[in-house]
C-alpha cells in the first residue's frame, strides 16, 4: 500500500481548514512541471531547500555571535530548524498546512549575509547607490536564480506559494512578484514562519546571551513575560539565583507559553473572522496570525531588552565596524578585479552588472569564507 500524492491531497482535502493553502490550489512554478508520485509540490520545495548550497552555508554563518564563537551559540542553520520546528507546530495546531510553513521557515534567512545583521547592514551601504541590499529580497534571488541545478533553468523553481511567502515587508498595492502585485498580506502558512522567527530569536538570544555572560536573570527581574516563565519554573520548586538549569528551564517555558499564546490567540482570531478560503486571508486588514494583545506588548518589551543589551553591546558593536571594513575591502578588491570572484559569479556579470555580481557573491559568503577572503586578497591576518 503508498500513500501517493492522490491521497496525500485528498488528505489535505478533507483535514486542512478552508482557509489552509492547499496543493491543488498551488498558483504552480515558473517553468511548470510534472507532479511527483509521492510528494506535494510543498514537500519538493522543502526537499530543494534542503539541498541547496545555500541552506549548508547557513552552518556557518552568524546568527548574533560570530560563527565559531562558542559552542553552544546558535547559527543561522539552528536558528532556521528551530523556527521550522514552532512553525509546523503552530500550523498543526491550527490545521494548517504544515509542509508550506515548514517550507518558507527553511528558506527565510537564505539571503542573510556573513557577519549577520551587521554584514547585511555593511552591504546595503555598500550597495546604496546601487540598488541597496536586503536579506528577505535576496532570499527569493537565491532560489529564483543564483542556486544553479536544473538543466534548462537558473534557481530551484519554488511554487508561487513559497517564494511570495519569502516576500515579506509589502506596500499596499505597489510589491509585485513576476509583474503581479502581491496581496497586502502573506498566507497564514507565511505569517506562522513569520512570528516563528521572532518568538524563536527571542527565546534563543536570550539563551546565548546568558551564555556569553553578557545577560544574567537578575536584568530580566521585573519583566512580565520573563516573570511568567519563572513563575512556571518555581512551580517545579527548582531555586533560582542564576543557576544554568534554572536559566535553561525558563528560556523552554518562556518559549513555550510564547508559542501556546501565539496558537491560542489566532485560533480566537480565525474563528471570528472565518475566512472562506486561503485568498481571502490574504486580502483582509489585519494578519490573523498573532500574540495576543498582552504578549505582544510583552515580548516587544523583551525585544527592546535584546536590542540594548545584546545587539547593541559595545562586545557586539565591534563586529559592525569590522563588518563594514571587511565587506567594504572585499567589494572594493571584487569590483577592481573581478576575475578574483568565483566563476559563476564572473558569469552574472554580464546578466546582473558588476556591482550586483559582487553583491552576490559577499552576500552568499559564510563567515568563515569571508574571512579567508579577506585574508587572501587583503593581505592581512584577522
Ligand atoms: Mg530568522
Amino acid at each position: 500500500m503508498i500513500r501517493d500524492l492522490r491521497v496525500q491531497c485528498q488528505d489535505e482535502n478533507t483535514s486542512l481548514a478552508p482557509y489552509a493553502v492547499k496543493n491543488s490550489e498551488s498558483q504552480g512554478r515558473v517553468y511548470p512541471e510534472e507532479q511527483h508520485p509521492f510528494r506535494t509540490d510543498f514537500q519538493r520545495d522543502r526537499d530543494r531547500i534542503l539541498h541547496s548550497k545555500a541552506f549548508r552555508r547557513l552552518e556557518h554563518k552568524t546568527q548574533v555571535f560570530l560563527s565559531g564563537s562558542g559552542d553552544h551559540m546558535r547559527t543561522r542553520l539552528t536558528h532556521t530548524i528551530e523556527v521550522a520546528a514552532i512553525s509546523r507546530t503552530m500550523a498543526r495546531s491550527l490545521y494548517l498546512n504544515e509542509d508550506l510553513a515548514e517550507t518558507i521557515s527553511l528558506a527565510h534567512d537564505l539571503g542573510h549575509t556573513p557577519f549577520g545583521h551587521a554584514g547585511e547592514r555593511a552591504l546595503n551601504k555598500i550597495m546604496a547607490s546601487h540598488g541597496g541590499f536586503d536579506h528577505n529580497l535576496q532570499a527569493l534571488r537565491i532560489v529564483d536564480h543564483l542556486e544553479i541545478k536544473y538543466p534548462s533553468y537558473d534557481g530551484i523553481n519554488l511554487t508561487w506559494e513559497v517564494r511570495a511567502g519569502l516576500v515579506k515587508h509589502r506596500e499596499a498595492g505597489k510589491t509585485k512578484l513576476n509583474g503581479k502585485i502581491l496581496p497586502l498580506h502573506q498566507s497564514l502558512e507565511a505569517q506562522i514562519a513569520d512570528l516563528a522567527d521572532d518568538l524563536t530569536y527571542y527565546g534563543h538570544d536570550l539563551d546565548d546571551g546568558f551564555d556569553s555572560g553578557l545577560i544574567s536573570s537578575e536584568m530580566l527581574k521585573g519583566m512580565a513575560v520573563w516573570e511568567r516563565a519563572v513563575e512556571r519554573v518555581k512551580e517545579t520548586g527548582l531555586a533560582e539565583a542564576g543557576a544554568e538549569r534554572f536559566e535553561s528551564y525558563a528560556i523552554r517555558c518562556l518559549i513555550d507559553n510564547m508559542v501556546r499564546d501565539a496558537i491560542c490567540y489566532s485560533d480566537k482570531l480565525l474563528t471570528e473572522q472565518n475566512p472562506a478560503n486561503s485568498g481571502i486571508v490574504r486580502e483582509l486588514d489585519r494578519k490573523l496570525i498573532s500574540f495576543s494583545p498582552e504578549y505582544e506588548k510583552e515580548t516587544l518589551e523583551l525585544r527592546d531588552f535584546l536590542y540594548k543589551n545584546l545587539y547593541f553591546h559595545p562586545k557586539l558593536e565591534r563586529l559592525n565596524g569590522m563588518s563594514l571594513s571587511r565587506m567594504s575591502a572585499l567589494f572594493e578588491a571584487y569590483t577592481r578585479n573581478p576575475e578574483e570572484m568565483g566563476n559563476s559569479a564572473i558569469k552574472r556579470i554580464e546578466t546582473d552588472g558588476l556591482y550586483r555580481a559582487a553583491a552576490d557573491y559577499i552576500a552568499g559568503m559564510t563567515d568563515v569564507f569571508a574571512q579567508k577572503e579577506f585574508t587572501r586578497i587583503c593581505g592581512l591576518l584577522i
